[in-house]
């Protein structure tokens, strides 16, 4: 018996599994807590968002405009959200900004065509960002970051783009009539919020390590148990998870398990090659083995007697 053998041979499984079980949960809990703490302001904007596009899609204009200020004033990140008319003039303005009164046409511009202008704001331009992107982006602010970063780069060389500020616009729902709904915001970083993440994905990634190396451990304990090379079953199953477990557990089934020692083997062997434990009957005429279930020997034919 090696030495790990006789460590883990005092292992019960089942109760660190449990253990981790508990533990894993326990974290989850914690984290989730933590993440809901810190991202509180921007779940509830996403939320106010969704409603305000559910009630855009009614054709209650007094609901709608009650709405859309409990959005604007939901995040201190949203500059405007504005409401037009099919020939874009500004016809409701939550937070009264520059964009929020005459015409607002926008046309492509800015670089590689792939931004929004308006002749009325020279030293803007908007990217627009599909709604549920823009709900996600304003839980995580993940995006704006890097799409400030390539504007920059991108404009960087392009005479009149470079220096101008940079808004989200997404677009709630299209109402009858050719009514549109424009939210124009400048995402800000959530206070704790990249650390929060990166703090949750490390117990995530710790609970599979564990995860990992415990099925490993496992397999190594249970081949040694079977009389089966633990070493080689560790390192497949370290090597390849789950895949190795299930590859393993194929290779068991395969074979006769000693009901005294546990050792795996050949199922034509009619004593354990282990301890010596009968495990096939055999019988009395050719000395054959037989099973349970057989009422006539498969090998000479002759009628069991159970
Ligand atoms: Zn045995
Ligand atoms: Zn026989």
């Amino acid at each position: 018996m090696t030495k790990l053998e006789q460590v883990l041979s005092g292992w019960n499984f089942r109760k660190i599994a449990a253990g981790c079980l508990i533990a894993l949960l326990i974290a989850a809990i914690g984290a989730s807590a933590a993440a809901a703490i810190v991202f509180r302001d921007r779940i509830s904007f996403a939320w106010q968002y969704s409603r305000a596009s559910e009630t855009a899609e009614k054709d209650d204009r007094s609901d709608l405009q009650n709405e859309i200020d409990r959005l604007a004033s939901s995040s201190p990140d949203v500059a405007d959200i504005l409401i037009l008319d099919s020939g874009n003039h500004v016809v409701y303005s939550a937070k009264k900004s520059q964009f929020g009164n005459g015409i607002l046409t926008l046309a492509k511009g800015g670089e590689g065509n792939s931004y929004l202008v308006c002749d009325r704001f020279a030293d803007v331009v908007f990217k627009y960002v599909r709604s549920r992107d823009f709900m996600f982006a304003s839980v995580f602010n993940q995006d704006f970051g890097s799409i400030r970063e390539e504007y920059e780069n991108g404009s960087f060389y392009e005479s009149g783009f470079s220096g101008k500020t940079i808004y989200l616009l997404s677009y709630i729902g299209e109402k009858s009539g050719g009514m549109k709904i424009y939210v124009i915001s400048s995402p800000t970083s959530v206070p704790g919020g990249t650390l929060t993440l990166k703090i949750c994905a490390c117990i995530a990634m710790l609970f599979f390590m564990i995860f990992w190396v415990l099925l490993a451990l496992w397999t190594y304990q249970d081949a040694a148990k079977a009389k089966l090379c633990p070493l080689c079953w560790g390192i497949i199953v370290l090597l390849t998870n789950i895949v190795g477990v299930i590859v393993y557990q194929i290779y068991k089934r395969g074979s006769a398990v000693c009901p005294a020692c546990g050792a795996s083997q050949n199922r034509m062997n009619r004593y354990c090659f282990n301890c010596g434990e009968k495990l096939a009957e055999s019988c009395p005429q050719c000395g054959g083995p037989i099973s349970k279930k057989d009422r006539f020997c498969p090998r000479c034919g002759k009628q069991i007697k159970s």
